[in-house]
């Protein structure tokens, strides 16, 4: 599943071939993803002119010289293709530039979507109105002032997007690993000089991933090239059994219905 990661590479990838290129045509291969694509997508989009790229939380945006952002998720399995050779049955969405270039979002789940938003008023939609603080710009103090008073373990607050924007499962397991915070300790408990060390961690863990699916980029100068996945290495996730850094053993354990990796020996 697409995390903030691969949404941000995948922003910075869809930059270089639409920043500054007039939309010469879009095509709406399906009239829905997750949800309906607004119908009047395509004649807002055509002739305008991409200004702008951005992220929030794990949607992408694409700003136009009209004042409207395509806003776009990648569900579960979403991606663009660059200048594919030829259009797939999952390609559902395709944009093209006055330059000939073509960026198709691919999404076989069909659990992404798609809307059309003025950028103006992008900090008050609905589904942007609840969000909290991005996770590569939160301070420590400012998380503490989010936690204050939760009974709920800090891993899955850290889940939940009014508390923090973004940040998925595998990040968090990676993060208090790191910060040596267990992650069935009670969010409202952990002290500020702890998340002195979890919102860094958190900070680095994204970069760090960031920086890898950009040193992936390159490669999409080729034909077919799929923006947003690359490979990683984790410390706990996805380990269970196998031996941490510090010594102890990694365990799996089941929170809010899904996976949490950690270590016992190395998080308190
Ligand atoms: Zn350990």
């Amino acid at each position: 599943m697409p995390e903030l990661p691969e949404v941000e590479t995948t922003v910075r990838g869809l930059e270089r071939i639409l920043k500054g290129r007039r939309i010469a045509r879009v095509e709406a291969r399906r009239p829905d993803l997750r949800r309906a694509l607004p119908v009047d997508l395509g004649q807002r989009l055509t002739g305008s002119i991409v200004v702008d790229l951005d992220r929030r939380a794990k949607y992408g945006l694409v700003g136009t010289d009209r004042g409207d952002s395509l806003v776009f998720h990648l569900g579960m399995s979403g991606h663009w293709r660059v200048d594919p050779t030829e259009v797939g049955k999952h390609d559902h969405f395709i944009i093209e530039t006055d330059e000939g270039r073509r960026v198709a979002l691919n999404d076989p789940r069909r659990f992404g979507s798609l809307d059309l938003v003025r950028t103006d008023q992008l900090s008050s939609w609905a589904l942007f109105a609840a969000l909290g603080p991005e996770p590569l710009a939160i301070t420590a103090e400012e998380l503490k002032a989010r936690l204050a008073g939760r009974s709920a373990s800090i891993k899955l607050l850290l889940l939940d997007q009014r508390i923090i924007a973004g940040l998925g499962n595998i990040y968090v397991c990676e993060a208090l690993f790191r910060a040596g915070i267990h992650p069935r300790r009670a969010g409202g408990s952990v002290s500020l000089g702890r998340l002195k060390r979890l919102v860094p961690a958190i900070h680095d863990v994204l970069a760090e991933a960031i920086a890898a699916g950009g040193s992936t980029l390159r490669d999409f100068a080729s034909p077919d090239g799929e923006l947003g996945y690359f490979s990683k290495s984790f410390a706990v996730y996805g380990r269970d059994g196998q031996p941490c850094a510090g010594g102890g053993t990694v365990r799996r354990i089941v929170q809010g219905g899904r996976s949490t990796f950690y270590c016992p020996h190395c998080q308190r």
